[in-house]
């Protein structure tokens, strides 16, 4: 820095040095020409060489300076250099007033006086940037002046001296100053021209490395002097982007804000504005300060722009994936609870019903046991594709989870049409899928609920909507079902059902009650089916299906199936051989392993044999296709323990797998044998069944006969046993020795010929 200021301080003098040498050639013209006639000539003649060899000197170092870079720095020995050049300068100019002044007539001392005084103060100043050479000069002539006046008789020389004294100290220390401020101007110049530097330095690589970008805008927001960065984001030229108005490249909301913003006068920071590109909408982050005038006028704005794009969709992503079932591509459950809330709330309003339907599927929990959950996965991805073709007819669809559905119906909320809407749905998923070959088929069952009628918030329409539904999959599957009060009430039960079941147990309120199987040839009971009860404290007696399948979800089943097994078998122990017990199994029951040391040891406490037990399974249980299923049966068979396959013809109905399973009876289930098919269809299935299992050697029992005429039908269609009220319904076992009594009694040879009335017989064996 020393020598940097060093070297301004000579260039300085330079810049006055063709002036200097001027005036110094001027005077020493003057000279010549006023001392011409006092002083001796070749005296003056050899003294004027010495400033004009000086001058020329000093001239040919300033030409030689400009025809050269400008030094940047100097050292001390230049300074030495101009400071002795000084000096002989100062000595040359000295001589006149020392050597010559005391000799001249009035008139030359007035010019010398002049001239000495003149060239103290111009050659001082000019100088004036290096102090020790305008000291030295400033010194040195004063000091020879002030001899010559001594020297000479000029009045008042003594006070003409003490004037110089005062005059060469004067201009020293005003040298002195100017020199000061010299060095405090240049270092501050260049302390701001490297701070300027450093500035631009961090702003191109800011904004080179960065992915933000600096701009300027004008008073009515045209762009300025566009970077090259900014112009890549805008996806234009910079040339183009000069003077563009920063408002045309974002869109209307975006501008509209923008101009909220800058109206307001006040610095605004990140900003998010979005601007359409010619493939997508890029969005940026624009920070910016206005720039006032002195009247505090906005001369325009100066800021930051930073592209977020990837931020905000990261963001977006982020926000669609907490909305969005990924598997389906659905709304998930807390969006469909969002959208159904907004859609309420704006009922409210409108005084419109809404309603919200939960859909779940039938026999999808098959789908995903057989076939896995990849083949589940594909079927939940095209029900929702179904689904979503609703959408046009005001349904939003949403996955609440598993296979349930949710369904918001707003617009025309009429119960009728919603309700006809809901079937249509229905109808379109319940058909078979073809997955991974296999086909399968799905059925679907909407339980909805209306608000504001069925309830105020949408949890509460949600929860509701899931009790219709259940109680729908309890008892209509395949429709849609309006939620009642009352369906609350049961569900509220339900719940006290589950906490009770284990109590229950323990405090022995199960009992069974059993119902006959009877041959149709014969009319014999051949078999009587235990069906369980709960005798409940405060409700009574409870049928199972108001808790077998809670004791099935909760896994009280369990224990309670031991229990079932166990005492039925204990019951069978005191009938007459060969009258068999038949036990329902549930599924649940089969998952745990120890299922066959149970029935063995139930056989065997019961004290009967193993072919009076035969036990009642369900097309879902086989449908699962699980080896350990196979096994038990297998091992179940091969004991001599019969396998009924209960409830045929509600669920998959396929004849092909009965060839695969251990199974020695087939019960063709209720709906089938009294249910609302036409007669034709159904007897063709019946006879289908009657068919196969007569080659394969298998049972088949009809259920629910409870007339003659259905026995006489199912008779003739090849079913080998009936089941029914017209027979019994299901008795304590207490009564079931009377009524095993009564059949005993019965005339052997009466044919078996069903023409008594269903009333006679019930007399007659003694069941109500
Ligand atoms: P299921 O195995 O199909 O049992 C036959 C059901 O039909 C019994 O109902 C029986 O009372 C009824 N039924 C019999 N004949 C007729 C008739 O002529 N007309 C009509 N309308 N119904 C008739 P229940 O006892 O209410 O049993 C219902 C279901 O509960 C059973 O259906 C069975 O799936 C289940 N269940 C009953 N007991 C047990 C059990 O001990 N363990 C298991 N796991 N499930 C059981
Ligand atoms: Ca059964
Ligand atoms: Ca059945």
């Amino acid at each position: 820095m020393v020598g940097r200021v060093r070297a301004a301080q000579i260039q300085a003098i330079f810049r006055f040095t063709p002036l200097t040498m001027a005036v110094n050639v001027a005077t020493v013209t003057v000279i010549l020409i006023a001392l011409r006639d006092v002083a001796n000539p070749f005296a003056l003649a050899a003294w004027a060489i010495l400033p004009l060899a000086l001058s020329l000197l000093g001239f040919n170092s300033y030409l030689r300076s400009r025809s050269r870079m400008p030094r940047t720095t100097a050292s001390l020995r230049a300074f030495r250099r101009a400071t002795i050049h000084a000096a002989l300068l100062a000595l040359a100019w000295g001589i006149i007033p020392m050597v010559w002044f005391p000799r001249l007539g009035a008139p030359e001392q007035l010019v010398v006086a002049t001239v000495a005084t003149g060239m103290i103060c111009a050659g001082g100043f000019a100088l004036a940037t290096v102090p020790p050479a305008a000291m030295t000069y400033v010194a040195i002539l004063a000091a020879s002046t002030m001899i010559g006046v001594l020297r000479s008789d000029v009045a008042h020389r003594v006070l003409l001296g003490v004037l110089l004294i005062a005059y060469g100290a004067t201009v020293m220390r005003s040298v002195l100053g100017t020199a000061r401020l010299f060095v405090d101007r240049f270092r501050a110049e260049a302390d701001l021209e490297e701070r300027r530097h450093v500035i631009a330095l961090l702003l191109a690589e800011f904004e080179e490395n960065g992915s933000d970008w600096l701009f300027e805008l004008n008073e009515s927001l045209g762009i300025v002097n566009p970077s090259v960065r900014f112009a890549q984001v805008a996806g234009v030229s910079d040339v183009a982007l000069d003077g563009t108005s920063l408002l045309e490249l974002v869109d209307e909301d975006s501008s509209a804000e923008l101009l909220r913003r800058v109206r307001a006068g006040k610095p605004f920071r990140n900003l998010e504005v979005a601007a359409p590109g010619a493939d997508m909408t890029r969005w940026w982050s624009l920070s910016a300060s206005p720039m006032l005038s002195e009247t505090r006028d906005i001369l325009g704005w100066r800021g930051v722009g930073a592209d977020i794009t990837d931020v905000r969709r990261a963001q977006s992503e982020i926000a669609w994936m907490a909305r969005t079932d990924i598997l389906t591509g659905l709304v998930n459950r807390t969006a469909f609870r969002d959208r159904a809330a907004d859609v309420l709330f704006a009922s409210r309003v409108s005084g419109e019903r809404v309603a919200i339907g939960c859909l779940d599927l039938d026999y999808f929990k098959s789908v995903n046991d057989t076939l896995g959950h990849a083949a589940g996965d594909v079927v939940l991805r095209e029900v929702s594709q179904e689904l979503l073709r609703f959408a046009d007819e005001g349904v939003i669809v949403g996955r609440l989870g598993g296979d349930e559905f949710g369904l918001l119906f707003h617009g025309n909320s009429t119960a009728e049409k919603v309700h006809a809407l809901a079937e249509r749905m229905i109808e379109r998923l319940s058909r078979s899928y073809e997955i991974q070959g296999s086909r399968v088929t799905i059925g679907a069952t909407v339980g909805i609920a209306f608000g504001p009628d069925d309830g105020d918030s949408v949890d509460e329409l949600i929860r509701n909507a899931d009790v219709a539904l259940y109680r729908g999959k309890d008892t209509a599957r395949g429709t849609a079902m309006r939620y009642s009060a009352l369906m609350l009430r049961d569900a509220e039960e339900r719940r006290t059902i589950k906490d009770d079941l284990l109590q229950a147990l323990r405090r022995q309120e199960f009992v069974l009650h059993f119902q006959p199987i009877i041959e149709t040839g014969s009319g014999n009971t051949v078999a009587f089916e235990a069906l369980v009860r709960w005798q409940h404290p405060t409700r009574g007696l409870l049928s199972p299906d108001a808790f077998i399948p809670i004791a099935e979800s909760s896994g009280t089943i369990v224990p309670l199936g031991d229990w079932i097994l166990r005492e039925s078998c204990r019951q069978a122990g005191k009938w007459p051989a060969p009258v068999k017990v038949a036990v329902n199994l549930s599924p649940a029951q089969l998952g745990s392993s120890r299922l066959s040391q149970v029935v063995k040891d139930a056989v065997l406490l019961g004290g009967i044999t193993s072919d009076r037990l035969e036990l009642e399974i369900t097309e879902a249980l086989l449908l699962s296709n699980d080896a350990n299923t196979l096994r038990f049966l297998t091992e179940m068979r091969a004991l001599g323990i019969g396998v009924a396959l209960d409830d045929f013809g509600t669920g998959y109905s396929s004849l092909n797998y009965l060839t695969r399973f251990p199974v020695s009876k087939i019960k063709i289930d209720r709906s089938f044998v009294s249910g609302g098919a036409s007669h034709v269809h159904r007897s063709a299935i019946i006879q289908a069944v009657t068919g196969m299992s007569a080659r394969l050697g298998f049972q088949t029992t009809a259920e629910g006969v409870e007339s003659e005429e259905t026995l006489a039908w199912v008779t003739a269609l090849g079913c080998t046993q009936a089941q029914g009220h017209l027979f019994a319904k299901a008795m304590p076992s207490h009564e079931i020795e009377a009524y095993l009594a009564a059949e005993r009694d019965r005339e052997p040879a009466a044919p078996r010929a069903w023409t008594v009335s269903a009333s006679d017989r019930k007399e007659r064996v003694g069941v109500a």
